[in-house]
């Protein structure tokens, strides 16, 4: 069994949000096989966080394997600079054909947070080449877009990391989150905040950028379908650009492909990460249309403005092309229909709990939100006492399992979920 130096890395291995001096535990997981992380004592966890949405297929998948080993094989990477080959001509064509109709022209990138940047770029550029100053973005409260500059300027005033960056983040727009839930009766004053802000503000923005329907890492909120619908109804009306981020939402995880397909409405510009190579390597997509594309070509600039050195990598986009080739080739919308009523089933009665302040389902997504904020690493470790991987954050113990999990593997996640509340 692999040795995993578990000193050195807690003293000198920086882990996602994290304290240097006071790290909590890191667990160490030397292999992952389907829906199991294995530890380096050989204990198996059920996965049920797919690593951040993104492994969707589970892990050591032999198609997505050879994928990567049959790329390896031929070149791991090339500039994309003045080149272009096979790998990423696929991929993009496959893009191009199941996201929203007028989404044609693909921008790859190297995470989600990138992803993000060069919407915001796009949309930046498109209103300079109109000869419009216009810089300032409107988003939701309670939304998360990245960690990058022009992403966290965009994430949720409070919850996130505006107070540290006081005056370094471009200030934009943030209006109330849609209250209306997913399965609630819907109630068209939701959208009033919005309508007051356009119709005093209209003129300085450039773009409403928001998560359809399942607002994510800023309190896994799932809202209706009809707010989506409303705010594409005015952007139009104010002739604005809206970017749909579907780096969480992507890929079947919320029962639609794409979450936008709820409300039937396609954006201008679409951003797309975490489950797009089934989780094995980081890539993401930002999708626009050929109007905005050509905008910003015929712009004073002459091209967009962004190039990364692993721009299109081929290993990347080989396993990212053979990924969605299996999600389609497979009964993805019956799997995750039956994923969703499982989790319906088993954390629904959860909601009677007296330290349980709401419980959603939507997909193949389960949330528990407690009243308080929980101890991540005491929950973790019961988790991981109980053979499951869960890793709450905040005031939310939530699930966003492999698709591939079983009902038997499910129903202990399920029932670690339950049993962790006490
Ligand atoms: C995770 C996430 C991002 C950032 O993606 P990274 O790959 O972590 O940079 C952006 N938007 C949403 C909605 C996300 O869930």
């Amino acid at each position: 069994m692999d040795n995993v130096d578990i000193q050195f890395d807690a003293k000198h291995i920086w882990h996602p949000y994290t304290s240097m001096s006071q790290p909590i535990p890191a667990y160490p997981i030397v292999e992952a096989h389907g829906a199991e992380l294995i530890m380096a004592d050989g204990k198996k966890l059920i996965d049920g966080m797919s690593s951040w949405w993104a492994a969707i297929h589970g892990y050591n998948h032999p198609v997505l394997n050879q994928a990567v080993t049959t790329q390896l094989a031929k070149m791991s990477h090339v500039m994309f600079g003045g080149i272009t080959h096979p790998p990423a001509v696929n991929l993009c064509k496959q893009l191009v054909a199941i996201t929203p109709e007028p989404l044609e022209c693909v921008f790859l990138a190297d995470s989600g947070s990138v992803a993000v940047e060069v919407a915001l770029k796009m949309a930046l550029q498109y209103w300079q080449a109109k000869g419009e100053k216009r810089q300032r973005i409107l988003t939701l409260r309670h939304g998360y877009h990245g960690d990058t500059f022009g992403a966290m300027a965009v994430c949720d005033p409070d919850n996130s990391m505006h107070g540290l960056y006081k005056g370094y983040l471009p200030p934009h727009i943030f209006v109330e989150a849609p209250q209306c839930g997913f399965y609630d009766e819907w109630d068209s004053t939701d959208l009033h905040p919005l309508e007051v802000q356009l119709a005093e503000n209209s003129d300085e923005i450039a773009a409403i950028i928001l998560e359809p329907i399942v607002q994510g890492a800023g309190g896994m909120r799932i809202y209706h379908p009809e707010y989506l619908k409303g705010v594409r109804h005015l952007c139009d009306q104010y002739g604005l650009l809206l970017i749909a981020d579907e780096i969480a939402t992507g890929f079947g995880r919320t029962g639609k492909l794409f979450a936008c397909q709820h409300a039937d409405i396609s954006p201008d510009i679409m951003c797309l990460g975490k489950a797009l190579t089934g989780g094995y390597m980081t890539l993401s997509a930002t999708l626009t249309t050929r109007h905005v594309a050509e905008t910003i070509s015929n712009g004073e600039a002459g091209c967009f403005m962004h190039g990364p050195t692993f721009m299109g990598n081929p290993l990347a986009c080989a396993v990212a092309d053979a990924s969605l080739t299996l999600l389609l080739n497979s009964p993805w919308q019956e799997t995750v229909a039956d994923i969703e009523q499982q989790l319906k089933a088993e954390l629904m009665p959860l909601i009677s709990h007296p330290s349980v302040a709401d419980v959603r389902i939507l997909g193949a997504i389960g949330v528990i939100e407690m009243k308080q904020p929980v101890n991540t690493a005491a929950l973790q470790k019961v988790f991981v006492e109980n053979g499951v991987w869960v890793r709450p954050f905040g005031k939310l113990i939530y699930v966003m399992p492999p698709y591939i999990i079983t009902p038997e593997q499910l129903s202990k996640v399920t029932n670690a979920m339950a049993k962790v509340l006490g």
